[in-house]
């Protein structure tokens, strides 16, 4: 088990979030967290309620500057963003980046969520993946892929976030090779990159997933492969901050995992650094 409590992956009220940036620090404080990095939504053209109103862009900064630099003494916090692929947003003044796919965007212009509503992701495939679920996530795997590499991520947003309406569709059987195929292929690629796979427990938070993104048989090749995770709670209410951790480090251990990496308690000494999980 890690008891070093840290997330890289917080939203806070100036995007989706439920908490102010101070009332999270706060919470995160007294859980006893070393360390705790703030990624709101970049600013997108579309879909507003979800990410920082451009205009508002700079306050956020500010503001996580402002609570990083009050916290100096108990706890490191670090500026970074969760960027969308559509974003708009110029990547300056950010510690780190948080790279997602959270949207399809389709011929005709609209924007369908990956994690939003089942009716749209039911159309979407029908319209534009010939009804074939596997094409749909072929798409998408290959979209994180790009999105990665391109901005240089540090961390590789909730992987297989297809699952989410899957698990409402079942468009394909997740142990499908083909499938499974094109989910390894994108990843392998990324691995090349050094950015951090996130182990994300949103969903478990939110009760609609039962296992955190991404599934255990990726983060199997991924360790093969040499490649380092973060257990991140995506956390956008700060009583879940820490939430499913402990079910986090019980499937890493099975898969062989030995530590996992967070955002270092001390910035003087590097941005990140390896936790035991024994
Ligand atoms: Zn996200
Ligand atoms: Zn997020």
């Amino acid at each position: 088990m890690i008891h070093t409590l840290s997330s890289a992956h917080v939203h806070s009220t100036f995007c989706d979030g439920k908490n102010t940036v101070l009332d999270m620090a706060r919470a995160a404080y007294e859980k006893g967290f070393v360390s705790l990095g703030f990624s709101s939504h970049a600013p997108q053209t579309f879909d507003p309620r979800c990410c920082i109103a451009p205009e508002r862009e700079n306050e956020y900064k500010k503001e996580v500057l402002r609570i990083k630099e009050e916290y100096a003494d108990r706890m490191a916090i670090y500026l970074g963003t969760e960027r969308d692929m559509l974003s708009c947003a110029e990547m300056i003044d950010y510690e780190y980046y948080i790279a997602s796919v959270h949207y399809f965007n389709t011929p005709d212009e609209d924007y369908i969520p990956i994690d939003g509503s089942a009716e749209k992701m039911k159309n979407y495939v029908e319209k534009y993946c010939d009804g074939d679920g596997i094409k749909m996530a072929k798409q998408y795997f290959s979209l994180v892929r790009d999105y990665v590499l391109e901005i240089k991520a540090d961390i590789i947003g909730h992987y297989d976030l297809v699952r989410y309406n899957n698990s409402r569709l079942h468009m394909y059987d997740e142990e499908n090779s083909e499938y499974r195929t094109a989910a390894l292929d994108a990843l392998r690629d990324m691995c090349e990159t050094g950015a951090l796979l996130e182990v994300n427990t949103g969903g478990i938070a939110r009760g609609y997933m039962s296992d955190p993104y991404p599934s255990a048989f990726l983060l199997k090749e991924w360790k093969n492969w040499g490649g380092e995770v973060i257990i991140n709670s995506d956390c956008h209410d700060a009583r879940f901050l820490d939430a499913a951790y402990g079910q986090a480090e019980e499937i890493l251990l099975s898969l062989g995992y030995d530590h996992v990496m967070c955002l270092s308690h001390n910035p003087k000494k590097g941005m990140w650094e390896q936790v035991g999980l024994k």
